[in-house]
């Protein structure tokens, strides 16, 4: 059913109250065409657990919620399982069903809100872990025909917090499920940012993908704000990857810049560090601000509207710009 001038407070991380002109959940491919049947050629938005995106404004259109469930294995072979999953589950369900089922792979990326559709759309990644590491393929609906079409991992053209979705078809497809290759007997993955520490921490020598998981929940419970105390859409900005020259002439001032490889020869930079050093961290605006623990992660603390964090993102950009000639780039959607 589509209900008018209808508040996406409760459907945003961030916590803003915009209002949306029409708005509807689909839970089946078959009320989404029927949905899609009476768009009016109203502008369409496409919402998971909206976790990846700052309204600015009320959106003059039809808002329709990803609800399409289910989780099947669909093959199995000595080594690896074959999972299928609808887009409207939720991230980190999926994850805790492959843990509880000893299916490894997406232990690393634990505690990511979220839907399982939106997933691909930037890659999601952390501790070392990115789905296209894990992902065989996704069904996405051809908004204009109406017909349902197959993505494999080259064609999703994944990169860095990126997909194809992101960028040539951006607004033409509305992902239905997504596959993945899980593992029967498991690499873990555990040198990445404090995992080796909290398993210390937990006593535990030998991990198995349990253990990951409850280490990156552990990790990520004590650091990053809750979006149901604190609304925020996590990172709000992209690590910039660069070229060597640039982290050679910040080196100058600053011997000590965290860096890493990255591909084509350059490196990656951590723009949590970067703000950090720039005196952004904490800072509060009344009622948002930079968060105190995650520079990367800008809040809102309570009655914020998206314009405030959206002009905060451009005064951190041009500051960064200004002190270490690197331009960040916002992850977050902005509508
Ligand atoms: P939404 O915010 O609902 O949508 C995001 C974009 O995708 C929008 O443009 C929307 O229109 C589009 N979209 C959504 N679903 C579909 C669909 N089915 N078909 C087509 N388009 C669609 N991200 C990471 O990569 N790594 C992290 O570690 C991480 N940590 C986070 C921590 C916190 C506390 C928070 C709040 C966010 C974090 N994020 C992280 C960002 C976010 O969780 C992910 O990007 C997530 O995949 C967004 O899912 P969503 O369903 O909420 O997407
Ligand atoms: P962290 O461990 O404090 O590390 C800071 C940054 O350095 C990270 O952004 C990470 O880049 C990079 N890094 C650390 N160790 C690395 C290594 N061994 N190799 C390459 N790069 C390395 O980071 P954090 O802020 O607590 O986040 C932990 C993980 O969760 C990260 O992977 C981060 O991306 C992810 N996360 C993402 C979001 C989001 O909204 N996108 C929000 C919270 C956390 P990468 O970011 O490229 O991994």
């Amino acid at each position: 059913m589509i209900q008018e001038n209808f508040n996406l407070r409760p459907y945003n991380t961030f916590g803003i109250e915009v209002f949306a002109k029409r708005f509807s959940a689909f839970a089946s491919v078959a009320e989404l065409k029927d949905l899609l049947d009476q768009r009016n050629n109203d502008p369409l938005l496409f919402l998971g657990g909206g976790s990846n995106i700052l309204f600015t404004e009320n959106f003059d259109g039809l808002v329709l919620r990803n609800e399409l469930k289910g989780i099947e294995q669909i093959d199995e072979n000595d080594s690896h399982v074959i999972i299928k999953s609808g887009a409207g589950e939720v991230w980190h369900d999926f994850v805790l069903f492959c843990v509880e089922n000893n299916f490894g792979g997406v232990e690393n990326l634990s505690l990511i809100p979220g839907s399982v559709g939106a997933s691909p759309m930037q890659n999601i990644g952390a501790y070392g872990v990115e789905i296209k590491n894990v992902f065989v393929s996704l069904e996405a609906l051809h908004i204009e025909s109406g017909k349902i079409h197959s993505f494999d991992n080259l064609a999703c053209e994944f990169g860095y917090r990126e997909s194809v979705f992101k960028r040539k078809l951006k607004n033409q497809y509305v992902i239905t499920s997504v596959t993945f290759k899980l593992t029967k007997q498991h690499t873990i993955n555990s040198s990445y940012g404090a995992i080796e520490t909290e398993l210390e921490q937990m006593g535990i020598t030998s991990p198995t993908i349990k253990n990951i998981s409850d280490a990156v929940i552990a990790i990520r419970s004590s650091k990053l704000p809750n979006p149901a105390e604190i609304g925020n859409a996590g990172s709000f900005f992209k690590n910039p990857v660069v070229e060597v020259g640039v982290l050679k002439k910040i080196q100058e001032k600053h011997e000590n810049i965290p860096n890493y490889p990255a591909p084509n020869g350059k490196v990656k930079l951590a723009a949590g560090w970067l703000i950090d050093q720039a005196g952004w961290k904490g800072k509060t605006f009344d009622t948002f601000g930079v968060h105190k623990l995650q520079a990367l992660v800008l809040v809102n603390y309570s009655t914020a509207e998206g314009l405030d964090i959206y002009d905060l993102s451009t005064k951190i950009i041009a500051d960064i710009k200004q002190k270490f000639g690197v331009e960040l780039e916002r992850e977050v959607n902005v509508h």
